[in-house]
């Protein structure tokens, strides 16, 4: 990530940023009733009278939700709270058949915690307010006649909503700590968070000030669906502001969209205030009961956090910070290769070797089938290491090995024929033919022209299918030609 910083116009103002990031919970169902959340289901199928808001059907706690929420908590450091609220969040539209959302406004879950994140000049910590419980609104689905049709799916499905302390300063920043907070998520194992499909949904709150004054009006940005867009739309907006700032013009508090066609925000409604909302308490629901043993249960069986493991990949395996970076981004990733890593054949040993592997040749892989067992990969990255199996035949060897997962590289190896070939005369006899074959290169180096040799070392290697040992193949080859040098040179 770039350490840029974006100063105002003029550069006399500073961007205060804080985030409300909303993510879906997956696979405990609905939040109050007992309808499955599958977002890839028929519209308004997932549906009963409690999520499309009948008169009098009465919302009954999923507590699966308790354990998740508390999850997401410990994953960020937050405090728990054992016995937070619901209330009645009220407005009007068209996905909100009740009138009102329901949501924790008084005592939410957890409060406070927070996530260190990469800012210019070293490391910075960006403090948690509070994470809610809170049901989603349904959507409205426009038809090609351009009627809007509400799809109840989405109703009642179950939300955390992680609201920021003001705490970023510019757009990188606050890009920095949305990809990290959607880290934490995944690892916790509480979202997929895929910001493009709507499982992440990050709002951007951005005021300006001069330095060391409150900060000004706040513009809430809302339709961001990509951590690339929500860099576009904080600079544009932190531009926006300080332009009319410049010009002694106020900037209006109010909800923008971001429109990705322009990269610009435009104006949606004039900032809701919270009174506007009528929050008052559900009567229907009653506190969320957190035990000590659900916490201790949560605790006990928390993932390491992706900064540890990146840490460990980095101050114990040695690797480069791009490359641990990139195996953690996915926990599917870093599962693998700690599987592949905690093999006898690389443990303190080929942990960067086993990287190189894996991130080249196993994760570009589109179906994981087709991937090795993780002993096996082991085994595939000693033999690369010992010099036993050349780069142009890992292809064919994970290939093999993934058809069948109990068998062993060095085996498959032998009988593929895909070994290194190091036999000398074997390697002589193909020297000889490469010459014959490539005879024009083979007289340029002798000639002088270095480069030249590249072309009958490759002859070489398509004579044994990319099997040659190098060293072996160069020194036969330096000997072969030089012998030939001098021959010619004793003829003149
Ligand atoms: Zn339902």
């Amino acid at each position: 990530m770039s350490g840029s910083c974006e100063k105002s116009v003029s550069g006399t103002y500073e961007a205060v940023i804080g985030l409300e990031v909303h993510v879906e919970v997956k696979g405990i169902g609905k939040l109050f009733c007992g309808c499955e959340a599958l977002s890839s289901a028929a519209p308004n199928t997932c549906v009963c009278p409690v999520c499309t808001g009948y008169p009098g059907a009465l919302p009954s706690y999923n507590s699966l939700m308790t354990r998740m929420a508390v999850r997401e908590g410990l994953m960020l450091g937050c405090e728990i709270d054992r016995g937070s609220l619901f209330d009645r969040k009220h407005y009007f539209y068209p996905d909100l058949p009740k009138g009102y959302q329901i949501t924790q406004f008084r005592r939410p879950v957890c409060t406070g915690g927070g996530l260190a994140i990469r800012a210019e000049g070293g490391e910075k910590k960006i403090r948690l307010r509070r994470i809610h419980i809170e049901e989603d609104a349904a959507k409205l689905v426009y038809g090609a006649d351009g009627r809007a049709i509400p799809d109840f799916n989405r109703a009642g499905v179950p939300l955390l909503e992680i609201v920021t302390e003001p705490d970023m300063r510019s757009a990188d920043e606050a890009v920095n700590f949305a990809e990290k907070l959607r880290l934490y998520t995944v690892y916790a194992g509480v979202s997929d968070c895929r910001m493009n499909e709507g499982s992440m949904r990050v709002d951007v709150n951005v005021s300006l000030r001069k330095r060391g004054d409150p900060p000004g009006a706040k513009v809430e940005l809302k339709n961001i669906n990509s951590f690339s867009f929500m860099r576009t739309a904080i600079t544009y907006e932190i531009r926006r502001q300080s332009g009319l700032l410049d010009r002694g013009l106020p900037v209006a508090e109010e909800t923008r969209r971001f429109s990705e066609k322009s990269g610009t925000t435009e104006p949606m409604r004039e900032k809701e205030d919270q009174t506007g909302y009528r929050y008052m308490p559900d009567t229907d629901l009653g506190p969320v009961a957190v035990s000590e043993k659900l916490i201790a249960e949560e605790a006990a069986r928390l993932p390491e956090a992706p900064d540890a493991v990146a840490r460990r990949y980095t101050d114990v395996f040695g690797l480069r910070e791009e490359d641990a970076m990139l195996i953690i981004s996915t926990p599917d990733f870093s599962d693998y290769y700690n599987g592949v890593c905690s093999a006898p054949e690389i443990s303190g040993k080929l942990e960067k070797e086993a990287a190189k592997i894996c991130i080249s040749r196993i994760f570009t892989l589109a179906d994981r089938d087709r991937r090795p067992a993780e002993r096996q990969t082991a085994g595939i990255v000693k033999l690369v290491a010992d010099g036993g199996l050349g780069s142009a035949n890992v292809g064919r060897l994970i290939a093999l090995a993934a058809e069948n997962v109990s068998a062993d590289p060095a085996e498959l190896t032998a009988a593929h024929g895909l070994g290194v070939i190091r036999d000398e005369k074997e390697l002589t006899a193909v020297v000889e033919k490469a010459i014959i074959e490539e005879s024009r290169a083979a007289a340029q180096f002798v000639a002088g022209k270095e480069a030249a040799l590249a072309a009958v070392i490759g002859k070489c290697m398509k004579l044994t299918g990319g099997r040659a040992d190098p060293a072996v193949l160069d020194r036969l080859l330096k000997e072969r030609l030089g012998r030939k040098l001098r021959d010619e040179q004793q003829q003149h």
